[in-house]
Formats: structure tokens, sequence, C-alpha cells
């Protein structure tokens, strides 16, 4: 089975994909953990975020793999913490816009499927454009608000708020203006309004759904 949850940073996709995969007995794959490692090795390798071209040499030549836990492993090496910085949240849009970094990673996503017979994957595209087939896709959202209020408590930094949401919103923008795969809500995916539930809150409507069809 795949499931598809894709939504705007800080929607909750991530927690909420997790604990889906883990009642469900699936795998989860971390699509935007791919693009952060792209960027955190464009970065590390001192290439310009708009260089397409080389970020995409970047992305071609760089070995993603998963552990046991679903975390990314880059040349061998765990890329957490590394991914989340600060710097990388702020060039991966940038890199992730290019079609041809697109092309060196969605192919290993879809590889991914296969190899774990099926998964809950979240990010921007998984079900507009990588798992058009998927059995179930949901798209999730909440206010700018409630999102950026959630990213700075996940961040322990409820101080710096109004920075957390003018950047979320700077990147969501990125997101939903590029030409290729844009961050949108495909036309038979189920929107998720979350701005009034917790994540448990979430994963039990989507249980809901994805059982109620098992039962029928
Ligand atoms: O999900 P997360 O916030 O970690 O994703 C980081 C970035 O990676 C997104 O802002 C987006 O630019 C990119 N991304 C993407 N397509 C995906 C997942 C993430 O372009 N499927």
């Amino acid at each position: 089975m795949i499931i598809a949850i894709d939504g705007p940073a800080g929607s909750g996709k991530s927690t909420v994909a997790k604990a889906l995969a883990q009642e469900l007995g699936l795998s989860f794959l971390d699509s935007g953990a791919m693009y952060r490692a792209v960027t955190l090795a464009v970065i590390e390798h001192d290439v310009d975020p708009m260089d397409a071209e080389g970020c995409a040499r970047i992305a071609r030549a760089l070995s993603l793999e998963f552990d046991a836990q679903g975390r990314i492993q880059i040349d061998g090496r765990p890329g957490e913490p590394a991914i989340r910085s600060e710097t990388v949240t702020k060039a991966v849009s940038a890199v992730s816009a290019h079609s041809e970094v697109r092309a060196a990673i969605v192919p290993q996503q879809r590889a991914e499927a296969v190899r774990r017979g099926g998964l809950v994957a979240d990010g921007r595209d998984m079900g507009s454009v990588v798992f058009p087939q998927a059995d179930y896709k949901f798209f999730l959202t909440a206010s700018p608000e409630v999102r950026a209020k959630r990213r700075a408590h996940e961040l322990h930094e409820q101080a710096r708020f109004a920075e957390i949401l003018a950047d979320m919103q700077l990147r969501d923008h990125l997101d939903s203006s590029r030409k290729d795969s844009p961050l949108l809500c495909a036309p038979d995916a189920i929107p998720v309004e979350t701005s009034s539930l917790d994540a448990q809150g979430v994963v039990r409507l989507l249980l809901a759904r994805v059982r109620k069809d098992a039962k029928s």
C-alpha cells in the first residue's frame, strides 16, 4: 500500500506520516530529508543553490539511504541533525526547485517504495507527481500562524515566532510557485484542515478513512 501525505511546512505531515505508518505496519519515507541532504552537500561543496547543473551534479553523486528507523544516511553517514539546520532550511527550496535535481531524486523515491513493498511518504509532490497511483492521498493544511507556532514549539524557539513565520511563508511561496512539481493539493487528494487538531487527532482521522475502506 502507498499513502501520500503532502502539505506546507509545519502542517504536521511528518509526525502524522510516521504515526500512521506505525499503526498500519508500513515503512515511512521522509522525502524532504532527501532534498535537505542534497542541499547540505551543495552548501558543503560551496555550490551556488541557484546553479541548477551544479546542484544536480551533487544530487546525482550522493548515495542516499535510510536506516532501520527511517533516518537518512548520506554517503554512509547520518544526515541528522545537520540537514535540519537553519542554513539548510533557508536554501532547500532553491535547490529542490531545479528539475535536474528532482530528476535525480524522484526515481530513488519510487525505488524505495518498491524495495520496501509500500510505504507512507510525506512531502510536497508525493500524491501529485511521485506516486500518482497511491492508494490514499492526503493534503494537510493549517493556518500559517498555527504552523509557525508548532514549528517554534518544536525548536524550543518561541521567542523567534515572527521570524519563523516569515521564513515559513517564504518557503511555502517558493515551493508553491515553482514550475516543476509545485506544492499543491492533487485533484484526487483528501484535504485535511488540521488547525484545531493535535497530531493524534489527525492520525485518528486518516486511520478511520483507511480502515473504513478495509471493512467495506
Ligand atoms: O518536508 P521538509 O520541510 O523537510 O522539506 C524541506 C524542503 O524540501 C521543502 O521546503 C521543499 O522545498 C523540498 N521538498 C520538495 N519535495 C518534496 C519534499 C520536500 O521539494 N517531496
